[in-house]
């Protein structure tokens, strides 16, 4: 039932990105990467200090890595955690962790323990590379759950000796995580002659990122890869957001399937040089286009609103971007209009995916861009996606021009939720067609607009933000005995913040005053920013109610929930 062609490559990933002389001619017309591949240029490049490494020292590097994985006992399949911020590391860990066959599964560096926790025990990760400043999250996550058991010889830092040093001279817990924990280049061994991987790799899982999906908590996505090379496949083919040599600034987070496909993989068949930043921040981004006249950069709406309203953009020049590629979350018209005024010569692209989707289905170029009224809208369909939009209520195709649930198919589709057939049953309609929980529309032209969505996450900044684990959490609170979180849209911000729908304990009457109602109000948001990482603090508010809206089989109605925020904003 799948939809695929015989034309995209079957291989894994790492032998896609990084060929063997023989198969690289025997394969050549496949690829469009083979055009010329500078060995020699930097390819990945830390964006605060300069230090870089090139093509041919990342594969040299995650060979040596992946040997000495090996040599640790480390067997191919095994699942191993990623936890840490952009870096040269990480990415060479990841390409080693793919070199052996193993399955990378990325974790936010934001996550606080019981976050991570649930990553490492629902993965069954059996090993670990850690950036030094997060073990103490990660080792915290390892206490509350004595059934996680990844022994310290097979926690890795983040890091290499120099970096090490540094914590052994800081004394106290710093020097003893040194001594018990390798880095880097403690690891490399010579690689031995790489051999091909048994025939059939191409369909297996090589990444597990986390997503809610449409509904609960945090799943394992299992992207093979094939989902990922017919990905960068279509995307190098077809549509042209990232070019043959183009600078790109990557800084939005490896560890989301949009950091990790579009800036780690892509840039690597298109003799790419990607500036890798631990994050967006104003200065070190001018800085770094500055710097490394950077041409492309990914980034989300709330990136565009900061750098229209920064007042240091004039001290930079920044005359080399070409285009900014804005995903992950809704982008207005007005902001592309507003944006393009100040910048004139920065053309702003909009794409759309999912994690489930390896991730770009849609996106639209730049020459697609200019054409008056596209603003705002995802794009055309990649070719190796078919698309359908679906009425929810009676399954079937809606009339065309009409809004409709957006369902795809193709080769980039997950495989499914790790370990969780019930999730994968629930999101995929009979013909493999995968239902996104989006609400689009087409128009005469095939150009496709996101007009809602019907499930249930929230997005702060790109970041998902998934209602039912705040609702969990906040049950746990004493003093409250209902719940039923939303997302609320800021326009200043260009994002969704989550907000608490809340019945205290007692109801509202027993906070007869204002001051009282706010006071518990201000206590819950305390209260949950102390327990989340920082995109899931409610930051739309807690608003206290009597009665949470629910339907007779007792889901929360969102729906209404959402009527009300709106109800609520226009009568302030
Ligand atoms: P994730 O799996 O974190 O990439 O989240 C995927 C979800 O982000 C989609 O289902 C959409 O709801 C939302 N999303 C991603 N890109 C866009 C876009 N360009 N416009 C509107 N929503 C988007």
């Amino acid at each position: 039932s799948k939809i695929d062609s015989p034309h995209l490559p079957r291989m894994s990933v790492y032998h896609y990105l990084f060929p063997f002389k023989k198969y690289k001619s025997k394969h050549r017309t496949r690829f469009y990467y083979y055009k010329e591949q500078n060995l020699e240029k930097p390819t990945f490049i830390n964006g605060l200090n300069g230090k870089f490494l090139t093509r041919k020292e990342i594969e040299e590097k995650s060979k040596s890595l992946s040997t000495g994985l090996k040599l640790k006992k480390i067997e191919k399949d095994e699942i191993g955690c990623l936890f840490g911020m952009n870096s040269l590391e990480w990415v060479i860990s990841c390409f080693a962790i793919q070199a052996l066959g193993g399955i990378v599964s990325p974790a936010n560096y934001a996550y606080q323990p019981a976050e991570l926790l649930h990553q490492l025990k629902d993965s069954t990760a059996s090993y670990a590379f850690v950036q030094p400043s997060l073990l103490p999250v990660f080792l915290k996550a390892l206490e509350l759950d004595s059934e996680i058991k990844i022994p310290d010889n097979k926690i890795f830092l983040l890091c290499d000796q120099s970096e090490k040093d540094i914590l052994k001279n800081k004394g106290g817990i710093e020097e003893e995580w040194s001594n018990r924990f390798l880095c880097l280049d403690e690891l490399y061994e010579k690689p031995g002659t790489p051999k091909r991987f048994q025939d059939g790799m191409e369909e297996r899982t090589a990444y597990l990122c986390y997503s809610s999906g449409t509904t609960g908590k945090g799943k394992g996505v299992e992207t093979s890869h094939h989902n990922i090379t017919s990905q960068v496949q279509a995307l190098n083919c077809c549509y042209e957001p990232i070019k043959y040599n183009d600078v790109i600034l990557a800084m939005l987070p490896f560890s989301h399937i949009y950091g990790l496909t579009v800036s780690i993989h892509q840039p690597l068949t298109v003799n790419g040089t990607v500036v890798i930043l631990p994050r967006f921040e104003e200065i070190a981004f001018l800085e770094a286009v500055q710097r490394f006249k950077v041409t492309w950069a990914l980034v989300v709406p709330p990136i565009l609103i900061a750098l229209l309203n920064s007042p240091n953009v004039e001290k930079y020049d920044i005359s080399s971007i070409r285009g900014l590629m804005s995903g992950a979350a809704p982008l207005s018209s007005d902001l592309v209009e507003a944006f393009e005024k100040k910048f004139p010569n920065i053309k702003v692209t909009q794409g759309y995916g999912l994690t489930e989707t390896s991730p770009v289905s849609n996106v639209m170029n730049i020459e697609e861009s200019k054409v008056k009224g596209r603003n705002g809208k995802i794009g055309k369909i990649l070719p190796t996606y078919q698309a359908r939009l679906v009425d929810q209520l009676t399954g079937k195709d809606v009339e065309p021009f009409d809004r409709g649930e957006l369902w795809l198919r193709g080769p980039s589709v997950m495989k499914g939720y790790w370990k969780n057939q019930k999730a994968t049953s629930e999101v995929f309609a009979p013909g493999g067609w995968y239902k996104t929980g989006d609400i689009a529309t087409i128009d005469k032209e095939g150009y496709f607009s996101i007009v809602d969505r019907v499930k249930e996450l929230i997005k702060y900044k790109g970041f998902q933000v998934p209602p039912a684990e705040l609702e969990a959490l906040l049950l746990t609170h004493p003093e409250i005995t209902d719940v039923g979180v939303i997302g609320v849209y800021s326009k200043e911000q260009a994002t969704e913040l989550p907000r608490a729908y809340v019945v205290p304990k007692g109801g509202i009457s027993s906070l007869p005053t204002e001051k009282s109602k706010n006071e518990f109000s201000l206590k819950i948001q305390e209260w949950v920013a102390s327990k989340v990482s920082n995109q899931k603090k409610l930051r739309g508010g807690v608003i206290l109610i009597d009665i949470i809206p629910k339907s007779p089989s007792g889901k929360i109605l969102r729906k209404d929930l959402r009527a009300l925020s709106i109800r609520e904003e226009e009568e302030r």
